[in-house]
């Protein structure tokens, strides 16, 4: 095991100063994937700075208008437990319960799971092979290698692996806001622009810099929010990663969508919203099945499936109408 000290953190300036200033410094909270990246060798940080004793950083709190604003701090298990974000953002709290262990859950804490790294196998190979994002310009062995859980869609000769976070596909779709504390002060970061696409530098999974501390997300008062539903499908039905997955939110006239929202989990280094179809989905019957099909189809004309994940496209494609009908049953 790689050896590191670590310290408690009381004050979210003096975190931030740390983080900005030592490039050996991590911060920690659940600990849950950052000590297995370490035993993995995957991040090796000299120091690490427990962020749990930061004030105000846990809560849950429901905001005027409707909107939800959750601390980085607060851990998985309580944010699905919660009554407002049961109620009002269901695709939220599916997301969380659908994710890793009881135990897991408990520990977990919303800002560290957006900030998860991939589960692809050989960024996570203690024997340190070809990986561009463990170690930059050493190759992609997943490429041509075993790649039946990775990218469909913007992947790049760097890097094809998939983002595996259940939270942010439900937040992808609700247009949640990462707000980010860092040295020059608060930043509001739209969930869309927090993620990367690999390009020739998979060894950036997201916008934050040094010294950038997530204090909390946002998310916004939607009219789709209410009929929502996250459709995780996994290779066993616990303590498992998405395969593919779908997080689904629309508002109806009777029958008829007046707006739909879809973001899929699984297919991509970044969630990825279904734009096209959320667009052509408008007007269309929750009843017309065959037109939802071909409507969703439309959003999968540019997949690019490697050698092993021909079969993400169709099954793709099938969990994001079923999201959308279950959605839609509870309109
Ligand atoms: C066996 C197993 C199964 C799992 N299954 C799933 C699953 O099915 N779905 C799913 O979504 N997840 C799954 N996970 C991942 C799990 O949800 C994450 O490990 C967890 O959410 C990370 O949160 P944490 O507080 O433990 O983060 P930590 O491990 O403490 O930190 C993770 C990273 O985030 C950084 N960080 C933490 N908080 C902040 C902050 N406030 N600001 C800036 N940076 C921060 C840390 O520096 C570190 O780089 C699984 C994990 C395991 C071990
Ligand atoms: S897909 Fe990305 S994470 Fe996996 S081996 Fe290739 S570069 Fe590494």
């Amino acid at each position: 095991m790689h050896p590191f000290t670590l310290s408690r953190a009381d004050d979210p300036a003096k975190a931030i100063t740390a983080h900005a200033l030592d490039p050996q410094l991590a911060f920690i909270a659940g600990g849950t994937d950052l000590i297995g990246l370490i035993k993995d060798r995957a991040a090796l940080p000299e120091r690490l700075l427990d962020i749990n004793g930061l004030p105000h950083m846990a809560e849950i709190q429901a905001l005027p208008g409707g909107g939800l604003r959750i601390g980085a701090l607060a851990r998985m298990s309580d944010v699905a437990a919660d009554t407002e974000v049961r109620t009002h953002f269901p695709v939220i709290a599916e997301a969380l319960l659908f994710a890793a262990s009881g135990q897991l859950r408990n520990m977990a804490s919303i800002g560290g799971n957006i900030m998860q790294r991939t589960r692809c196998a050989y960024f996570r190979d203690e024997t340190d092979g070809r990986c561009n994002k463990r170690s930059p310009g050493s190759g992609c062995a997943a490429r041509h290698g075993l790649n039946r859980n990775h990218a469909i869609f913007g992947w790049s000769q760097s890097c094809v692996a998939t983002n595996p976070s259940d939270l942010a596909v439900a937040l992808a779709a609700m247009d949640a806001i990462v707000i980010v504390r860092g040295q020059a002060g608060e930043r509001r970061i739209p969930f869309a622009d927090f993620h990367r696409l690999p390009g020739n530098t998979p060894e950036r999974d997201n916008a934050l810099d040094r010294g950038d501390l997530i204090v909390a997300i946002e998310v916004p008062a939607n009219i789709e929010a209410r009929a929502s539903h996250y459709l995780k499908v996994r290779d066993r039905a616990s303590y498992e990663f998405a395969l593919v997955s779908a997080a689904a939110a629309l508002a109806a006239d009777g029958r008829s969508i007046l707006s739909a929202r879809l973001a899929m989990g699984g297919v991509a280094h970044k969630p990825w919203r279904l734009t096209a179809a959320e667009r052509n989905l408008r007007g269309i019957s929750l009843d017309d099945i065959d037109g939802l099909r071909s409507t969703i189809a439309a959003s999968f004309v540019d997949a690019r499936p490697l050698a092993h994940n021909a079969f993400k496209v169709e099954l793709a494609q099938r969990v994001a109408l079923r999201a959308m009908q279950t959605a839609g049953a509870r309109i």
